[in-house]
């Protein structure tokens, strides 16, 4: 394990060592403009068109923007945020706003219209641009608390009022295609973005330039996402969250062609990009990929070009694993969190496991992965001891690394998530001989019955094995002999039935009997937080009475 002492700086007393350069998003920027400048960027419009560039005309774009930020007074440290899909306006802005020395502040969509101003304010956003679709969610949060301190300027095609902003082309337009770029600390604050709290207010998280640049370099080694130059990289995940998994520094970085597909997500939009782009390579939550899924099969198609999903953010369904394996598609199950910028870990196979069957190989691709060489971790159980690496005991997961956070932004107090260097993640976990982690769960979704812990994610991933199931939730609900006890809450693929004896039935042939769920629950469709996962906290307050009669 990493040592937290204070460190010894013996850099004076050896003379000729290597250049003090420090690790900004413009090396990224700048190397990208010097070897990539002809591989392009392809963006969907709101009205469905393809926009398309190289990457020479994105670098002169992002001058012009810089600029044009200038101009609207947005100093070093001041935040300015995004309110927008994934476009080339937002990869635009995560360039020119930290390379000025401000702070880009990504938004949650989704976030509710209180959260949204809840947000704005406590970032202290001085300029907050908006995607023209998203108009009326930003008007929407305004009618709340009017925020007129605050430039807004809106991107896009279409034609929306909101009063006293400025228009994003107009601004670029009158701005010259060169920007003399400050030279700027690593340490500085890059991106801030909020986590997708489930309890609590929304907790800030700052990436520094440094953080960035080391995030963008050790997860995209050929071990950790493995993107290539030749690459075409499609990210699903949305740019308001963690980044989008670091894609809008890594891609640019290594060259690869990156196609963001803008507002239109439905599965068929999803395929019709990917196949016309030639995408190798795309990212995303699997709520996106079950839906694409569903498609492939209904249309019986095979993709032409896709050759790996790294898919996240929630457990993989092995269901998913192999429908996707079935149609050539090899999954990449990666873990992390805003905290950790986010990538921590990916599945690969290890030299040992190559020639293993594939069964074993199979179960180890659906673990969450191995660490990023920029992750320290410890495993402890209830007492602090580390657990051993036997793949099966499970303990609470601590990180330390250069991208992980120490703090909150704006948060004073001290948490008990930062301890001797270390974060807590609030996920259980396992740890192989091989090195690969497996997430038990959340400790907070965690189910207890009658003193034995039973795991939400591994009867999720059980259930989802069923075919008629498109989507099932796991949480423990009160009940009067148990304490808790398991239900399950269950969407059914389009056209398939299946009734609550038989599920149960068919889930007790496969997990002992104490673990099969009391109740399950058919829903059309499981509530979501902002960025995808399961809403447990508002299943749990829905059902929380559901057992109450039992005996
Ligand atoms: P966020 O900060 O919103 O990205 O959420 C981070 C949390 O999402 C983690 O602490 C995990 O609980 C969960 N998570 C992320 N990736 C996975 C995964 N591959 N499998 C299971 N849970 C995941």
């Amino acid at each position: 394990m990493q040592s937290t002492r204070p460190r010894l700086d013996l850099s004076a007393t050896i003379p000729g060592t290597m250049m003090d350069v420090p690790l900004t998003i413009r090396w990224i920027f700048e190397h990208n403009q010097r070897s990539h400048a002809s591989r392009e960027v392809v963006s969907r419009e709101d009205d469905g068109s393809i926009f398309r560039y190289t990457y020479a005309d994105f670098g002169a774009r992002v001058a012009r923007l810089a600029n044009a930020l200038v101009e609207l007074g947005i100093r070093p440290g001041d935040r300015v945020a995004s309110f927008g899909w994934n476009t080339h306006r937002h990869l635009e802005l995560y360039y020119a706003v930290p390379m000025i020395g401000a702070v880009l502040h990504t938004t949650n969509i989704r976030l509710f219209p209180e959260q949204v101003c809840w947000v704005f304010e406590h970032a202290g956003d001085k300029a907050i641009f908006v995607d023209a679709s998203l108009v009326p969610a930003v008007a929407r949060a305004l009618a709340i608390r009017p925020a007129s301190s605050r430039q807004f300027v809106v991107m896009g095609t279409s034609q929306v009022e909101l009063p006293g902003a400025l228009d994003y082309e107009e601004l670029l337009a009158a701005q010259p295609a060169e920007f003399d770029w400050p030279d700027l600390d690593e340490r500085s604050g890059a991106i801030l973005c909020y986590t997708s709290a489930t309890t609590g207010d929304p907790k800030g998280v700052v990436f520094t330039h440094r953080s960035t640049v080391l995030h963008a370099l050790a997860a995209g080694m050929a071990d950790g996402l493995g993107v290539t130059q030749g690459d075409v990289v499609m990210p699903v995940v949305p740019m308001f969250h963690v980044n989008a998994w670091g894609v809008p520094f890594l891609i640019p970085m290594v060259g690869a062609n990156l196609v963001l597909p803008g507002a239109k997500l439905d599965p068929s939009s999803l395929i019709e990009l990917i196949e016309r782009e030639g995408v190798t390579i795309s990212l995303g939550v699997p709520t996106v990929w079950l839906a694409v899924r569903d498609e492939l099969e209904r249309r019986d198609l095979r993709f032409r070009t896709l050759k790996r999903l790294v898919i996240g953010g929630s457990a993989v369904p092995p269901s998913l694993f192999d429908d996707l394996e079935k149609r050539g598609v090899r999954t990449m199950h990666a873990w992390g969190m805003t905290e950790m910028s986010p990538i921590g870990t990916a599945s690969l196979l290890t030299a040992q496991l190559a020639g293993a069957p594939w069964e074993v190989q199979r179960a180890a691709l659906l673990k969450q992965g191995r660490f990023t060489p920029l992750v320290a971790w410890k495993i402890l159980d209830d007492n602090g001891v580390p657990v051993p690496r036997d793949g099966k005991t499970a303990g609470a997961l601590w990180v330390r690394g250069p991208a992980v956070t120490r703090s909150y932004f704006r948060v004073d107090e001290a948490l008990p998530v930062f301890n001797d260097g270390y974060f807590m993640t609030g996920d259980v976990c396992t740890i192989d001989e091989f090195g690969y982690l497996q997430l038990v769960d959340r400790t907070k979704d965690l189910v207890k019955s009658g003193g034995e812990w039973i795991s939400s994610v591994d009867l999720e991933n059980t259930i989802m094995g069923h075919p008629a199931v498109r989507e099932a939730a796991v949480i423990g609900v009160a009940h009067p002999k148990w304490v808790e006890r398991p239900i399950a809450v269950v969407a059914l693929r389009e056209g398939q039935s299946v009734d609550e004896p038989s599920l149960q039935a068919w889930i007790g042939e496969r997990v002992v009997k104490w673990q099969i769920p009391d109740r399950v629950v058919f829903v059309d469709a499981i509530p979501r937080t902002g960025v995808g996962k399961f809403l447990k906290r508002e299943l749990r307050d829905r059902y929380k009475d559901l057992l109450d009669a039992a005996k």
